[in-house]
């Protein structure tokens, strides 16, 4: 059954799945391919600590092991190579590693990006609400270079990364869905060094980078798949799955 508010979501996101349908998609998908059960595969994720991606986690994603949460603020993976290494040696043997990653970032009912309508609240708050905060300081110009302190770390590392894309960002027809991109960016290359860093005692690592789409409190989550790769460790190959993914 498709979700009625999903063609609003694709106005801006014209390949997103319910988050349902997302890690429906993604189970088939490895076990057509790679003929591995959920119970085979060690889940880390890398998304937002925000309480609202644990109301609208998908329950079936609890079919995996773990999942092992590599995400801070707005799902950078602070947990870092100590985090990599943590869950990769907790993966079955015959199994594999995926790691999920993805920045988040709500749209309403009527199509406004960068909020939604939280549980018990009669206004729109922020959301990703650190994007928006890291957001608004750079319009301010009040992100200083090299700026990073122990009682914000996370927030502070977001202001640099928005900083470093700055007129990117700023010349965007939409600052938020720019920053979300940019975030995503950052977080792939990130989780591409510690993959190289870490070592796995296992055959696959699956890596699924995407958006996270948070929708008004009933309308539920969404997410596009932006990458979908399957690294084969005995052959070096690397080989993605997007296609398999969308048929
Ligand atoms: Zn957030």
């Amino acid at each position: 059954m498709n979700n009625q508010h999903i063609e609003t979501v694709r106005k801006w996101y014209p390949r997103a799945l319910t988050s349902i349908d997302t890690v429906n998609r993604l189970l088939d998908t490895i076990e057509r391919e790679l003929e591995l059960k959920p119970s085979q595969l060690m889940h880390a994720d890398s998304m937002c600590c925000d309480d609202v991606n644990a109301i609208q986690y998908p329950p079936r994603a609890m079919e995996m092991l773990g999942p092992f949460h590599l995400g801070g603020l707005n799902g950078f993976p602070f947990a870092g190579i100590t985090g990599m290494n943590a869950f990769a040696h907790h993966v079955p043997e015959d199994g594999a590693v995926i790691i999920f990653y993805a920045p988040h970032i709500g749209i309403t009912k009527n199509g406004t990006i960068g909020e939604i309508s939280r549980i018990g609240q009669s206004k729109n708050s922020a959301c990703c609400g650190a994007a928006k905060g890291a957001l608004s300081r750079l319009i301010e110009g009040k992100i200083i270079e090299g700026n990073i302190s122990s009682l914000d770390f996370q927030m502070n590392t977001i202001e640099q990364i928005f900083l470093h894309q700055k007129e990117r960002i700023l010349n965007a027809e939409s600052q938020s869905f720019e920053a979300t991109e940019v975030m995503y960016e950052a977080i792939d290359e990130r989780i591409e060094v510690l993959v190289k860093e870490t070592h796995y005692p296992c055959k696959y690592v699956l890596l699924a980078g995407a958006i996270f789409i948070n929708g008004d409190k009933d309308m539920g989550s969404f997410c596009q798949y932006k990458k979908f790769d399957c690294l084969n460790l005995e052959t070096g190959e690397r080989r993605s799955l997007m296609n398999e993914y969308y048929q």
